[in-house]
């Protein structure tokens, strides 16, 4: 349910990608209560937000993939029907398929580049060509400590972890041009209990648990409250970073 604590979101129109579960629905459940005017709920799978969709009355659910284009225009345009600008973009979904480099296929390192770094590229297209017109607006995009400190069998996804954290800062400089104040920042996820992490063999998870300084997963909305702040202006003066949020895994 609507979580008052903040208003920070105040009259802000936001896109959440991959929204329907996992950090993705804590994000959007954070955003809408902070008082968000809008927070469009994107997944190319809309089904397991239905149940909790309809709790908010500032949430619209859209059925988008990523690598798609043709949608994502159809997303621009409908929100600037809607409301004529968007002011905060999640750039959240993501997809792993992991194998040892020596068993991993070429169809798994392309699956996964195309929805985790080029997915990210064509959304932040779409919404920065909005913000470019007023100016004005906040993309974080959800990276990995996979991103920056690597992991066994997970070459495919540390590649599109660490190209989204390249792409950020490329972008922390070219969007603030000419006075723009467009920021775009990264968060680092470590170990969050989403089913994601439920597909990680349970004694891998119990070795990393072990070595995690504050000692258990993380929760998604560990992962929201990062997101709230780089979206909310009380990081206005913060671009170009990327936020560890890791129970102190990496250090
Ligand atoms: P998740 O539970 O697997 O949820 C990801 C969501 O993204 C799913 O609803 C999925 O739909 C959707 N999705 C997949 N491909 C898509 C596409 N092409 N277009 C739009 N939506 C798509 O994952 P999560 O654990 O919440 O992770 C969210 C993000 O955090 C990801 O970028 C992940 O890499 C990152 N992250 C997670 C962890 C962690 O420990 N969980 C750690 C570090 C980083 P389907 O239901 O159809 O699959």
């Amino acid at each position: 349910m609507m979580n008052k604590l903040t208003q920070d979101m105040q009259g802000k129109v936001c896109v959440v990608t991959g929204a329907a579960r996992g950090l993705g629905r804590a994000i959007s459940e954070r955003l809408a209560g902070a008082g968000a005017k809008r927070v469009y709920v994107c997944d190319i799978n809309l089904a397991p937000a239905h149940a909790w969709l309809e709790q908010y009355p500032n949430i619209t659910g859209v059925e988008l993939d990523v690598c798609d284009p043709a949608a994502l225009a159809q997303l621009s345009a409908r929100i600037v029907a809607d409301h004529g600008r968007v002011d905060v973009l999640v750039n959240n979904a993501g997809i792993t398929r992991d194998a040892l480099l020596d068993k991993m296929t070429a169809s798994d390192w392309d699956l996964v580049l195309n929805v985790n770094l080029k997915g990210v590229f064509l959304v932040t297209q779409a919404m920065y060509s909005l913000m470019k017109v007023q100016m004005q607006g906040a993309i974080v995009t959800i990276s990995s400590i996979v991103g920056t400190d690597g992991n066994i069998g997970q070459s495919n996804y540390a590649a599109s972890k660490g190209g989204v954290i390249a792409m950020t800062k490329g972008w922390a400089k070219e969007f603030a041009r000419g006075g723009a104040q467009i920021r775009a920042n990264c968060i680092a996820p470590g170990f969050i209990n989403t089913e994601m992490t439920r597909a990680v063999p349970e004694k891998v998870l119990e070795k990393m648990t072990a070595r995690i300084p504050l000692g258990r997963l993380g929760e998604p909305r560990d992962i929201a409250e990062g997101v709230l702040f780089l979206a909310s202006d009380r990081a206005r003066y913060i671009t170009g970073q990327v936020l560890k949020i890791d129970g102190g895994l990496v250090l």
